[in-house]
């Protein structure tokens, strides 16, 4: 008999209408024979309301406290979903992290699942009784509750998959799959069937924001099938699947964007053997991860432009470390941009093929798009360029690629 984990978004359980269209979605998926286990993400909103609480009482809140506030929002969803469920006469009962349960490390706010012990779950889909989880949220060994970080019911969805070997892992959500991008600003982007795990992990690190960047290299590593889908239509979404499942292969599978990226230039740095590492190190050691970075030896040869980028979010931070470190580290100027966009262009098919980065390249200078920083991993080439530019530059690369939907 099939086994199959059913995840559903905040959008796809904001409101009672729509908590029972999802029960209907899940009683045609028991009526088919299949042993249903069910995600709930909260109510759209309700967690960032409950952050925003948090927030309004302590900007510097004791981060158990945090997730017994933010974990809330799902026992909600997943107990009315259990009712919703029982309406319909389907067997049905809710669970929350703790009593599966989800054991996560104790990171809280951010904390990773260890393990999950599914023995009791198991027995009872197989007398047919549909779980309903909560997800988001798991038991840390201080015996408290966690969260998995914003986003994190994905998550809990794999790996709940995984732990059932579930056949499938359904991701129900308010878009009907991954597209070659995004759809708002590339009217001829078009629905993926099929999308590698390292693609869609290149997706959902850049930018993309369908599925959460942990859930995929959880899916990858333990071979998931995830298909990402609309709760609110009846169309097949996207399968994200190994390399070999996919026949025609495309060299270049799509375009990414993120404006979440900030760059900082430090001008006229003195060029010697330790100043990269005397401007990284401090930023490490607060925890500012650095993504792209370009090093320019200047005209005299004696002093080099450092320029790298980090999330706008850490914006703030990262210029007062530098600024902290001015003596030692010698620069002339630092120069924030929080104005830029990273723009990517992602495909397996690359690692076969040359050329792409330089059509990538071509198609920006036609367009006059200066480009001012470069970075490339096996499967991805990203660049930054001016904010202004995202629309015209994801467009014009979409058209370049020959992904446009005729
Ligand atoms: N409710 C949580 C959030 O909004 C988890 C999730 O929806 O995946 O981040
Ligand atoms: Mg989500």
């Amino acid at each position: 008999m099939a086994r199959i984990v059913q995840k559903f978004g905040g959008t796809s359980v904001a409101g009672i209408d729509r908590i029972k269209n999802v029960a209907l979605r899940v009683k045609r998926e028991v009526d088919a024979g299949s042993e249903v286990a069910v995600v709930v993400s909260a109510m759209a909103g309700a967690t960032n309301q409950l952050v925003e609480w948090t927030n309004q009482i302590a900007r510097l809140h004791d981060a158990r406290e945090y997730d017994v506030v933010v974990a809330s929002g799902e026992q909600v969803t997943a107990g009315l979903l259990a009712l919703a469920l029982q309406d319909l006469g389907v067997d049905a009962r809710s669970w929350l992290g703790w009593q599966i349960p989800i054991r996560t490390d104790g990171m809280h706010g951010r904390a990773r699942i260890t393990e999950i012990l599914v023995a009791e779950l198991q027995a009872r889909l197989r007398r047919g009784q549909v779980a309903v989880v909560a997800g988001f949220q798991g038991l840390g060994p201080d015996s408290r509750v966690t969260t998995l970080g914003r986003g994190g019911s994905d998550t809990s969805a794999v790996a709940l998959a995984a732990a059932l070997e579930a056949e499938r892992c359904d991701i129900f959500t308010d878009v009907d799959g991954v597209y070659t991008s995004d759809p708002r600003i590339v009217a001829k982007a078009r629905k993926l069937d099929r999308i590698t795990y390292e693609e869609m992990l290149e997706f959902a690190s850049q930018g993309a924001k369908v599925l959460q960047t942990r859930s995929v290299e959880m899916a990858m590593n333990h071979r998931v099938r995830v298909q990402v889908l609309s709760s609110f239509e009846d169309t097949p979404g996207t399968l994200v699947v190994d390399e070999d499942e996919i026949l025609e292969k495309q060299v270049v599978s799509g375009i990414a964007y993120s404006r979440d990226d900030a760059k900082v230039t430090l001008v006229k740095v003195p060029d010697r053997p330790g100043v990269a590492a005397a401007i990284f190190g401090p930023l490490a050691e607060h925890a500012i991860n650095v993504d792209m970075i370009v090093q320019n030896i200047s005209d005299d040869g004696r002093t080099t432009d450092l320029t790298f980028t980090v999330s706008k979010a850490d914006l703030a931070r990262a210029v007062k470390v530098l600024e902290a470190q001015r003596k030692a580290l010698a620069y002339a100027e630092l120069k924030p941009d929080p104005n830029v966009v990273k723009i990517s262009v992602i495909g397996v098919g690359m690692r076969s093929h040359a050329g792409v980065a330089q059509k990538m390249f071509s198609t920006l200078a036609n367009k006059n798009i200066n480009i001012q920083v470069i970075s490339t991993s096996e499967i991805k080439v990203s660049v930054l360029v001016a904010e202004e530019y995202t629309e015209l530059a994801v467009r014009a690369l979409h058209t370049a690629y020959g992904l446009d939907a005729e």
